[in-house]
């Protein structure tokens, strides 16, 4: 039976896409209208399914790997960075690429060989698999570096005798739980070397704050994003960390069964960074249809940061190629693009 409670719906702000990630999804539509579909995304270029899903409806691919990309065919890197190994990957085979990764991460990149220049070993404060890590990796020499997954690595990392020591952090990690990390790294390196600017990115810090204004207040908080998201999942943490024993993680908006919000009066929303600002609209529409609500959004701080499409940088005149074999992916594209794909191959032949 339907609660006939009213809920009040404290939505944080701001919330859902960041400048990276707009400008990637900017990249690979801008993409798409210059050389057409397919056009191929080595990696999730956000992870959001819901974002991939509606892309690969327009004709995006995405692979894992460059070798899963046909010859001549333009290939965008995703927001979360590549490895130099990639980028030199696809010059040797010719490919044109468009990099999309965010202008913030790039920055992390600098910062950690800035450091290594200056003969520090670098610590990199993060989830070691995540696809921006193993980017930042590649900058680095492996025995100059070391990851730092909690605190119990920042306690036990051990350290060559006169060797400076610097950090740098993964740009969506939770602002609180590094500060305990870089807290153990001080006592642990007192001469530790900061990064020049803060490397937890302005989003994931503000996204943050906006859900711990809100969560000590709610009895559930919502949190719309991917499970892949490591943005989204650290919104779940801080939400849990202020109080809030009823946070869920809810990649779609139908995802949610509406009888767990049956003895909720005061509820928390927001959405990761990575999670269109729609998926919010659509899940306060299906709250609206079982309960009487009260919207009220808690701004923290205003963003206005945008970042600028690299259009000029973008390959002029592709080759398209469509001799390979094709791949588990490009199957599953095929039927969508067969028709686009071959006009537009004709059309460069002609
Ligand atoms: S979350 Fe931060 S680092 Fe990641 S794409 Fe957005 S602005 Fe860039």
């Amino acid at each position: 039976m339907e609660s006939h409670l009213p809920l009040k719906v404290l939505l944080a702000a701001p919330r859902s896409f960041c400048a990276g990630v707009t400008r990637a999804i900017q990249i690979v539509e801008a993409c798409l209208e210059r050389y057409g579909a397919p056009v191929y995304v080595r990696h999730a270029i956000v992870h959001n399914e819901h974002v991939l899903r509606e892309m690969e409806a327009k004709g995006v691919i995405f692979v894992e790997e460059l070798s899963e990309v046909p010859d001549g065919v333009p290939v965008v890197f995703s927001a979360h960075g590549v490895p130099p190994s990639v980028v030199r990957s696809a010059e040797e085979r010719g490919l044109p690429t468009i990099d999309a990764t965010c202008p913030l991460v790039a920055r992390v990149h600098q910062e950690a060989m800035r450091h290594h220049r200056s003969g520090c070993q670098v610590l990199v404060i993060g989830k070691k698999n995540h696809p921006e890590i193993l980017g930042l990796l590649g900058y680095l020499p492996a025995k100059e570096c070391q990851v730092i997954g909690d605190i119990e690595a920042a306690q036990n990392v051990q350290i060559s005798m006169n060797q400076p020591v610097a950090y740098v952090t993964q740009t969506t990690l939770s602002v609180e739980d590094t500060g305990q990390i870089v807290k153990v790294l001080r006592k642990r390196f007192p001469k530790l070397i900061e990064p020049r600017k803060e490397t937890i990115c302005y989003a994931t810090a503000n996204r943050q704050k906006a859900t711990r204004a809100i969560a000590a207040k709610t009895e559930a908080f919502l949190v719309l994003g991917s499970p892949t998201s490591s943005n989204s999942s650290r919104l779940t943490e801080v939400a849990r960390q202020v109080g809030c024993e009823k946070v869920r993680l809810v990649p779609e908006p139908d995802e949610l069964n509406l009888r767990w919000l049956d003895d909720v009066s005061v509820l928390g929303l927001t959405a990761g960074a990575s999670a269109p600002e729609y998926l919010v609209q659509q899940l306060i529409d299906r709250l609206a249809q079982s309960r009487s609500l009260v919207i009220e959004e808690v701004p923290v701080t205003e963003e206005k940061i945008h970042f600028r499409l690299p259009l000029e940088r973008f390959p002029k005149t592709p080759q398209i190629s469509i001799s390979r074999s094709p791949t588990k992916s490009q199957h599953r594209q095929e039927g969508l693009h067969r028709n686009k794909h071959s006009a537009l191959s004709q059309e460069l032949l002609a």
